[in-house]
């Protein structure tokens, strides 16, 4: 289907460049504008960590049809890549070695976008202006017009604070120098920083799991790193995830053998920990929970690995619908939202629930997903499938469901995670609120949440 229409895409992650690929096998034409100097260059930030999902899951289709007729060999299915490996062997030919090398402008970094002669206030005609996207690339303000925009810019570079209402912990700014985000490499090119030292670890999610059982390993090289784990909940078994249960082997085995080195007291544990107040104390840096004089943790180094929140501040002139708690698409944010989300496994969706009251935009991949934090890149695939489906107006295309999400095997009951086989039975057929099977059969007969038990 040919219509012309010209897609602007912001940012050349995973799901921006398979976006890419999607609207270009749509005879339409992309243009990807990429902050960093090169593709993939969030995944670089994260190199040395390695998937908990196999490539089968992390190559889109037709990225894969692109790069087929380069000589491409695609990797081993059931292996697992590195994020290094990611760009290697994936992100980096598709970029380079396709079609899409004449679409991506590197160092372009977006700043702004509207609508061409049409302010956020005003109505009349306005699904017809072209958007106008302004970026920055070193040589002057820059400005781009496209029918369509997909903002794929993920949350890697705007991480959560370490302070336990969402605000910066009192002293964070001031202590910067002791403080790292997200997972610096703390064996490779970060282990100068970190070896010998005392290192808390702040979250529960995988960063914070994957960084601890890292800094376990350090500490059996070099004598004197302790591992501190600092989480705000009460059960550390919450972090554990679904173990046998999860779809994803690797994802399952990071939790059980955390949970070996929990047990093994390998890692000091400090529950119920949420931050309000960072020191300095003799040289080091102190942690405090609670009001000024409660509890105290000191140590060397802090890695804040609270998540990732997403940067609407180049959108404000677009009407956007989200929701006030996830920062989703508001039809995206109960299938995803952490606190009522029962089986941990997100029903495929597409276009129809990535709209916003601004025809022609949508915010897909790890974006989408606000400030939850179980976004798989294949889910991304799948979004951006069905967007260049919509843009190109093959409605029928957009809304069918072309995946089946592999589950974690984790069930949520009154807000409490617990591994078990009962919860399972694949994604949701029809009913949009519903997580799984089991939740939607549930919710049919009439009973509340997950239909777990
Ligand atoms: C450590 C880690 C491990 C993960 N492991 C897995 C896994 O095993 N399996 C899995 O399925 N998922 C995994 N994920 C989740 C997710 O799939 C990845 O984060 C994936 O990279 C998301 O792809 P994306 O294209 O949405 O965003 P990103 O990869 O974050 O790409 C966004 C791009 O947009 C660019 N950008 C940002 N702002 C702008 C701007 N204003 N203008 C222009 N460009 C901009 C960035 O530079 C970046 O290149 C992991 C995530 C992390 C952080």
């Amino acid at each position: 289907m040919d219509d012309g229409k010209t897609v602007a895409i912001i940012g050349a992650g995973p799901v921006g460049l398979a976006a890419a690929a999607h609207v270009l096998e749509r005879g339409m034409s992309p243009i990807v504008l990429e902050a960093g100097p090169e593709a993939g260059h969030a995944v670089r930030q994260w190199q040395h960590v390695q998937l908990f999902s196999p490539w089968e899951y992390n190559v889109d289709k037709a990225a894969a049809r692109l790069l087929a007729p380069t000589g491409w060999n695609s990797p081993d299915p059931q292996s697992y890549p590195t994020g290094g490996e990611l760009l290697e062997r994936y992100l980096t030919p598709l970029a380079t070695r396709t079609q899409l090398c004449e679409t991506i402008r590197t160092s372009s970094r977006v700043t702004a976008i509207s609508r061409v002669g049409f302010d956020k206030a005003k109505t009349k005609g306005r699904e017809q202006a072209p958007f106008e996207i302004r970026y920055q690339n070193g040589k002057g303000p820059e400005v781009l017009r496209a029918d369509a925009v997909i903002d794929v810019s993920g949350t890697w570079f705007s991480p959560n604070p370490a302070g336990g209402n969402g605000l910066p912990a009192i002293g964070e700014q001031e202590r910067a120098d002791r403080i790292a985000y997200g997972m610096p490499d703390v064996r490779g090119a970060d282990r100068a920083r970190y070896a010998g030292k005392i290192v808390a670890v702040l979250g529960a999610g995988h960063s914070a799991v994957g960084t601890l059982i890292e800094l376990v390993h350090l500490a059996d090289e070099v004598p004197g790193t302790q591992p501190v784990w600092l989480l705000r909940g009460a059960d550390p078994a919450q972090a554990f995830g679904g173990g046998r249960n999860d779809k994803l082997a690797a994802r399952g085995e990071l939790g059980t053998a955390f949970a070996g080195l929990v047990a093994a007291g390998k890692i000091r544990v400090e529950t119920e920990f949420a931050v309000s107040h960072l020191s300095q104390s003799e040289g080091r840096l102190s942690i405090s929970a609670g009001a000024c004089c409660g509890r105290s943790v000191i140590v060397d180094e802090l890695i804040v690995a609270t998540g990732f929140r997403p940067d609407f501040s180049f959108l404000s002139e677009l009407r956007l619908r989200l929701d006030p708690a996830i920062e989703a698409p508001v039809a995206l944010a109960p299938l995803i939202d952490p606190n009522e989300h029962s089986c941990g496994t997100v029903r495929p969706h597409g276009a129809r629930e990535l709209a916003h009251d601004e025809p022609g935009f949508y915010l897909a991949g790890m974006k989408s997903y606000g400030r939850a934090p179980t976004f798989l890149m294949m889910t991304g695939y799948e979004q951006v499938r069905s967007i260049a489906a919509d843009i190109a107006g093959d409605k029928q295309a957009a809304a069918r469901v072309e995946l089946v999400l592999p589950e974690t095997g984790v069930c949520t009951r009154g807000g409490v995670e617990t591994a078990e086989a009962g919860c399972r039975g694949g994604p949701a057929r029809e009913d949009a609120s519903a997580c799984c099977v089991a939740d939607e059969t549930a919710k049919a007969s009439g009973a509340s949440g997950c239909g777990c038990s």
